[in-house]
């Protein structure tokens, strides 16, 4: 499943050139994305970004400023919520405390004048979609809050929109329900054949779940691309970043040739990168690499050039699956390494206050110009 990169694939949520304003602030700044039918897309980004005013644009709830929202080629300009294909699930969920499970999954079908017999095959199915038959009849001061979010969202789906928005869905659960959800709400995506979009801070929640993230900053989009692509290929520091841990080195490019490109770092050490991006001689470049492509070792590597400096291990976290090592270098910089724990625990030879090299191969990272 990859329609974006399907130059024939028929572009199904369009933002063209979309700009939202509230008096002078500008929420979203001209903005365009094509989201393709059947993606489980993520708005990713900080507080205040403008993720949530793009979905509520998408709902309905507001007009852009400026630009155009296409949804299967329609323009949506003008077009109330309740007439738009899609629906949207809140954080708070906003379950009627009075009515039982059933009966709130029934409500906007009743709404709609939907015939009773059809409403109880409608709800029997929800039910059991969202694994909550036996809680037909209670009512949600009666439910786990996990199971309260499935209520929401089987009454987000009963409707069948053909797109569901869902802002923070996860928000109010703890870390453990929450990833559990996350893969739920994965399998109920691919159930339904819906097209999903979902607004989140949480860059792991986007991770697990999306086909592809927009990385949004200022009411802009800094990148849009898979999860794989977006950790391993960012397109600025402030997507790498902002996706998991990273490391930069910042010096100017001292030589940009077939093999690559040549920082030289303040820190001390030469960086030879294998592609050299977008980077141009004499000026100042980035070279990002993430903690679990960095080599650690207690000994100087075999024929150590560039790409490898010493420097003393400052602290070590065990974490279970992983050992986190920070090795601060001689100009002061910490750097963070991390290595996967084998069968036996961890295979960390060090310890704090050791002498430590650390070293990573020539494609290891991203050489970053912005
Ligand atoms: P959060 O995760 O905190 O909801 P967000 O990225 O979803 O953040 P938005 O809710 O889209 O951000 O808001 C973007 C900016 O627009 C914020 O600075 C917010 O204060 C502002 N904003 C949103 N709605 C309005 C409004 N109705 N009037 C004035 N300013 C608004």
């Amino acid at each position: 499943f990859a329609p974006w990169s399907d130059p024939d694939a028929k572009p199904y949520i369009v933002f063209r050139n979309v700009t939202k304003r509230f008096g002078d602030f500008t929420a979203v700044d001209d903005l365009s994305l094509t989201i393709f039918e059947r993606e489980f897309f993520a708005l990713l980004g900080a507080s205040g970004c403008g993720k949530s005013t793009l979905l509520r644009m998408l709902a309905g709830f507001e007009e852009p400023t400026a630009g155009e929202i296409l949804l299967d080629g329609q323009d949506l300009r003008g077009v109330p919520p309740y007439r738009r294909p899609v629906n949207m699930m809140f954080q708070s969920y906003a379950l009627f405390p009075h009515m039982t499970v059933e009966k709130n999954i029934a409500f906007g079908l009743r709404q709609d004048g939907m015939p009773k017999p059809q409403i109880a095959e409608r709800v029997a199915e929800m039910l059991k979609l969202v694994k909550l038959e036996k809680f037909a009849r209670r009512k949600p001061h009666q439910l786990s809050g996990g199971q309260r979010q499935r209520v929401a969202l089987a009454r987000s789906v009963a409707k069948r929109p053909k797109v569901l928005l869902l802002d923070e869905p996860l928000g109010a659960l703890d870390k453990k329900l929450r990833e559990e959800t996350q893969f739920e709400l994965m399998d109920l995506q691919q159930d339904l054949g819906l097209t999903f979009v979902v607004v989140t801070h949480d860059q792991e929640e986007a991770m697990t779940m999306a086909d592809r993230i927009a990385v949004m900053d200022h009411g802009k989009i800094k990148q849009v691309a898979t999860p794989p692509e977006v950790y391993e290929a960012p397109s600025s520091r402030f997507v790498a970043d902002f996706i998991g841990n990273v490391n930069l080195f910042e010096g100017p490019v001292s030589e940009v040739d077939p093999s690559g490109a040549t920082i030289r770092g303040a820190d001390g050490f030469a960086i030879h990168a294998a592609n050299a991006g977008t980077a141009r001689k004499d000026e100042t470049a980035w070279f990002a690499i993430r903690p679990e492509k960095i080599r650690i070792t207690s000994q100087q590597p075999e024929g150590a050039g560039p790409n490898s400096i010493d420097g003393e291990v400052w602290d070590i976290a065990y974490l279970g699956d992983m050992t986190i090592i920070h090795v601060r270098l001689d100009s002061g910089k910490v750097i963070r390494a991390s290595m996967i724990n084998s069968a036996r625990g961890s295979d960390n030879p060090l310890t704090w206050g050791d002498r430590a090299w650390i070293s990573f191969a020539p494609d290891a990272g991203v050489v970053l110009t912005n």
